[in-house]
């Protein structure tokens, strides 16, 4: 690809995860002729929400992260595999690590978060985050050391039960199977405060059939390489537990991946306040999307379904700049939320219905499938188990 080629400035687009993806797919429905480029660090787009299924195998990589040189070539945009380094608002330039310098006439940004380890001391060393495919990899690693040992191990503690602690808590009890003690500890005085209250219950249920114990109002106050200490957030009584643990798997809190290029957009609480029309004032050339913005007039949670929404709505008000129409304000419409309650199980409330157990596990399987950018590429590809006879003999067979 030569980027000196190109016949004008085109629109780039900064990290491919959902909102990015979302921002080039509805750019290219809505195309003026304008090139799109999209640059990601990485080379593989990961469907997050499907990583429980890759750590259990109930989905394949080749389901869950499809390579963006096969997304770009089905969908016919640019892909630079390049971490971004700097951006110059002023000479509309971006900077990537190998020096490449692009010119852009729009330029989006949805570079996502990551897990924090700031947040405590030795975190870093003795922690591991459940939010890319490295991490993946080494909690896959655990699941089959422990699998392939005969001892019983310390027990395993996850900091955080927001809907990843929980998630995670389930499938890796029912992987390991049940054979070492899953600690879930949060500062909250319940475990998914945000999320539906019908998944809450149905996740509470699934936990108590497992091996998991729920630490709530504690918090972790210091972590060690063999032992770490728990507080209770009630200072008067003031307990302290101290855990001698195996693996500390952190899902307590993130930040921005990367975050130095776009350091100084960043408020208080490390996100980027936007306007409705997800830009800021300075610069109207520039819009951001994703789990790194946040708005005070409309407020919206960070989500998949929340970043693809914006990354729609960005690309039809890129569309609008360019022709000096008007742009249209941001408004979260929410379909709904699903949660993975361990091998073969899930919850759903939305999509107009509310239901638990192995189908909605499957219509989780069949819907999340359906929103992966380039459906018609993963169709393709993985037409075999969605069209099986075993999901269609679900679906119709049983009743909610
Ligand atoms: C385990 C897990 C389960 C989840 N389950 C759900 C769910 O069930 N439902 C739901 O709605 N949400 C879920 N989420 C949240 C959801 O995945 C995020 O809200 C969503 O990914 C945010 O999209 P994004 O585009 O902002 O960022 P991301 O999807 O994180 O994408 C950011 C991209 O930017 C790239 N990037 C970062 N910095 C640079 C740089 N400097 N240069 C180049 N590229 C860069 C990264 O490589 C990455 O590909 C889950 C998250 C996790 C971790």
């Amino acid at each position: 690809m030569d980027l000196n080629n190109l016949k004008s400035d085109p629109i780039v687009v900064l990290g491919g995860g959902f909102g990015g993806l979302a921002t080039v797919q509805a750019l290219l429905a809505k195309s003026d002729g304008t090139s799109v480029i999209l640059i990601d660090q990485g080379n593989r787009f990961l469907f997050k929400p499907l990583l429980y299924e890759l750590l259990s195998g109930e989905l394949q990589l080749w389901e869950v992260a499809p390579q963006y040189s096969d997304l770009a070539s089905e969908l016919r945009f640019i892909f630079l595999q390049e971490c971004v380094v700097e951006i110059d608002e002023i000479e509309h330039k971006i900077i990537t690590s190998s020096a490449i310098e692009i010119t852009y006439s729009q330029l989006v940004i949805s570079t996502g978060v990551t897990t924090d380890y700031s947040l405590l001391e030795n975190l870093q060393d003795y922690a591991c985050g459940f939010s890319n495919l490295n991490d993946f990899r080494r909690i896959k690693k655990l699941i089959t050391k422990i699998n392939n040992s005969s001892e019983c191990t310390n027990p395993i503690v996850i900091a955080g039960a927001g809907p990843t602690g929980v998630e995670l808590a389930c499938k890796i009890s029912d992987l390991i199977k049940d054979r070492i003690e899953i600690y879930l500890v949060d500062k909250g005085d319940k475990i998914l405060p945000s999320c539906k209250s019908f998944n809450r219950e149905i996740a509470i249920d699934a936990i108590d059939k497992r091996n998991i114990k729920v630490y709530l109002d504690y918090y972790i106050k210091s972590v060690d390489k063999t032992f770490l200490e728990l507080s209770s957030t009630d200072h008067e009584t003031n307990n302290f537990i101290k855990i001698d643990y195996s693996t500390l798997i952190w899902t307590a809190g993130l930040k921005p991946t990367k975050s130095k290029f776009i350091h100084h957009f960043l408020n208080k609480n490390q996100k980027i306040k936007v306007n409705e029309f997800m830009q800021i004032d300075e610069y109207p050339n520039i819009f951001f999307v994703g789990d790194i913005t946040s708005c005070e007039k409309t407020p919206f949670p960070s989500s998949a379904q929340v970043a693809m929404q914006q990354g729609s709505l960005v690309a039809q008000n890129i569309i609008s700049l360019r022709k000096g129409n008007e742009l249209k304000p941001f408004k979260f419409d929410d379909l709904g939320e699903m949660l993975s309650l361990g091998i073969g199980n899930a919850s759903i409330t939305g999509y107009g219905i509310t239901l638990a157990g192995p189908l909605a596990f499957e219509i989780r399987r069949v819907a999340y499938l359906m929103r992966m950018p380039g459906f018609l590429l993963s169709f393709k590809s993985s037409g075999s188990w969605l069209i099986s006879q075993k999901i269609i003999n679900r679906l119709f067979s049983q009743s909610p």
